[in-house]
């Protein structure tokens, strides 16, 4: 059976219980079977125990937008596997280009996150992407490689087969300027090459999504793209019309 395209639902520091619960009413009216997608919703921390109950009995999952690398402790402001796992969250977003750029991580933070969102049985979601100025100098490829083998450092293949990725051009987040086909399928492309170097054994079935400004408008562009497996999505992921209508379109396009 193909694969499902993952589609990822980042709420950043949006989303107070109560417009989670009127999103969900507007949501689960609207979306009809989705067997193509999976859908996945990263609220902020303070809604992932409501919106769990919220989404009992559907088939959209949880995730949160970071996880910190120790058990328990004096670590103000951060959240723990355990913690996560606590509220049902099965997936968790680590390097986010704003936890990077506005909060001080690193790709060596990152990899700790990731080994221990591993270890504890969640799926990374792992951000990764170039900004204006390393586009513009001709470094995204190799700035791509060095987020991953950094990222990746002594996570074992089985672990490296069991994430997600996404691709994300740090200048496109949030922008409404979405990076076009051909710089989307070479970023895609590349990454699936240094996933096999960093030691994946089946690079090809892992999923690496897309991030940056997609929107209801857009989507149909990007469903073109054969080595997109599914989107990372942030404003457009509010607005629960228009949520809807990107999964729509997408089931729409697998079953053409
Ligand atoms: C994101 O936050 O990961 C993102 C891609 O945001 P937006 O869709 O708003 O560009």
């Amino acid at each position: 059976m193909k694969s499902q395209y993952v589609i990822a639902a980042n709420w950043k520091m949006n989303m107070t219980l109560e417009e989670c619960e009127e999103f969900l009413d507007k949501f689960k009216n609207l979306l009809l079977d989705i067997p193509e997608s999976k859908v996945i919703f990263c609220p902020p921390f303070s809604a992932l125990f409501t919106m769990n109950v919220l989404l009992e009995g559907t088939s959209y999952v949880l995730g949160a937008q970071n996880v910190y690398w120790e058990d328990k402790g004096a670590f103000t402001g951060e959240v723990s596997a355990e913690m996560l796992i606590s509220c049902n969250v099965s997936h968790v977003i680590i390097g986010h280009s704003e936890r990077r750029q506005l909060f001080g991580e690193t790709n060596e933070t990152v990899n700790k996150r990731t080994m221990k969102a591993l270890s504890s049985g969640l799926t990374p979601i792992m951000c990764i992407g170039e900004t204006i100025e390393q586009r513009n100098n001709d470094e995204t490829l190799a700035i791509l490689r060095e987020q991953l083998m950094v990222g990746l450092n002594e996570i074992n293949s089985e672990n490296i087969n069991k994430m997600i990725f996404a691709y994300e051009p740090v200048w496109a987040i949030g922008t409404g300027e979405r990076a076009e086909p051909n710089q989307i399928a070479e970023a895609h492309h590349a990454i699936r090459n240094v996933l096999t170097d960093a030691g994946a054994t089946d690079a090809a079935s892992i999923p690496i999504l897309y991030g940056g400004s997609v929107n209801g408008n857009n989507v149909k562009e990007l469903l073109k793209i054969k080595e997109v497996n599914g989107y990372l999505i942030g404003g457009a992921s509010l607005d629960a019309k228009e949520f809807v209508s990107i999964i729509h379109q997408t089931e729409n396009h697998i079953k053409e």
